[in-house]
């Protein structure tokens, strides 16, 4: 089967043939129809993760696929179900590593990988859902739309009427705002340094963008609320960025961080004192939006069924396999919302 492969930090994947190898306990094997592209991936590609270690090997975290055969122990899939594959830990087993076959050598890889035509899966990386659920969004339910979510309902508790600035537009930045309209954020100001993301993110309801050039943006924000934002959050991990952000905070602000700092950074707070006004303000990392695939991926599934979920202006692109590094260049520029891969027919 054919799977995008990094070979090497830092180059473009290979396109190869890979081989599958028989299932482990925990393991499911799961045909692969649609992938989602995230930033941290990009990170993999650079080799930020110490994963440098692990090459050759394949990439890719949110997913749709077909469940094709279950391991032994496997009772949470079977064979025929539609999937979404997480990089969150879910209900059943945690398997041992995959392994393919590359070159006529044994390679291992993450407990979830969606670049590929088949995937071999830890049982406790996917979740089933109703037939008709729409690809791309199982896609974006593996990572970008759970993460977003997660963070605003696990991690920021978001009230009706608390005000929220998303900064970076992209794939979680876009579903960032859609949530925090459906929990009536307001007002909601979107953050971005390409002017394109004005359009889209107006689309999914911020009520005002900002386009970041320089460090201007802070002024924007102080003119657009003055008393600070109840929430901040950062999808560009850039240090600067943060410390700006960091200024913005009202007296209960929440600055919460999605896009991670590359290694060895550090982030400057400065007149820090004034973390300590009101109820006393907080920066977080977020984990995955404390997202647990198992209860939340059903629920949102029955939010689309019912009507009141929009994805439409989330997914920007979509490429194939053979363009996947075509998509990886697109997801540098900043120029898209969403990048979707599509892998195989059903
Ligand atoms: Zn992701």
């Amino acid at each position: 089967m054919k799977a995008a492969v990094l070979e090497k930090i830092n180059a473009p994947l290979a396109i190869r043939e890979v081989g599958l190898t028989e299932l482990k306990v925990g393991q499911v094997l799961v045909k692969v129809l649609a992938s989602g592209l995230c930033g941290s991936q990009l990170h993999d590609i650079r080799g930020f993760k110490g994963n440098a270690q692990f090459l050759p090997h394949l990439l890719g975290h949110e997913g749709c696929g077909i469940v094709q055969e279950i391991g032994p122990g496997v009772t949470h899939v079977k064979a025929g179900d539609k999937v979404v594959m997480h990089w969150r830990v879910g209900l059943g087993i945690e398997s041992p590593f995959p392994n393919y076959v590359l070159d006529g050598r044994t390679i291992s890889s993450g407990k979830v990988t969606t670049l590929s035509e088949y995937s071999i899966v830890s049982e406790n990386r996917l979740t089933p859902v109703p037939k008709e659920t729409p690809e791309a969004l199982c896609a974006l339910m593996g990572c970008s739309l759970t993460t977003a979510f997660g963070i605003l309902n696990h991690e920021v508790n978001l009230k009706f009427g608390e005000s929220v600035a998303v900064i970076g537009c992209g794939g979680v930045g876009l579903n960032l705002i859609l949530g925090a309209a459906m929990r009536s954020a307001c007002p909601i100001i979107a953050i971005d340094n390409n002017e394109n993301k004005r359009e889209k993110s107006l689309k999914v309801k911020a009520d005002a963008f900002v386009l970041a050039s320089g460090d201007g943006w802070g002024e924007s924000l102080k003119r657009l609320v003055p008393e600070g934002l109840d929430v901040i959050i950062d999808t560009t991990g850039h240090p600067g960025v943060l410390k700006l952000a960091s200024q913005h905070l009202s007296s209960q602000g929440r600055l919460i961080l999605v896009g991670q700092p590359p290694p060895g950074e550090s982030i400057e707070i400065p007149h820090a004192l004034r973390l300590f006004d009101g109820i006393g303000k907080c920066i977080k990392a977020t984990q995955g939006g404390q997202t647990n695939p198992s209860q939340d991926i059903p629920r949102y599934a029955k939010l689309y069924m019912g009507g009141k979920l929009d994805i439409d202006a989330i997914v920007s692109h979509e490429f194939t396999l053979n363009q996947i590094n075509e998509a990886f260049d697109l997801l540098r520029t900043g120029e898209a919302g969403r990048v979707t891969i599509k892998i195989q027919e059903t």
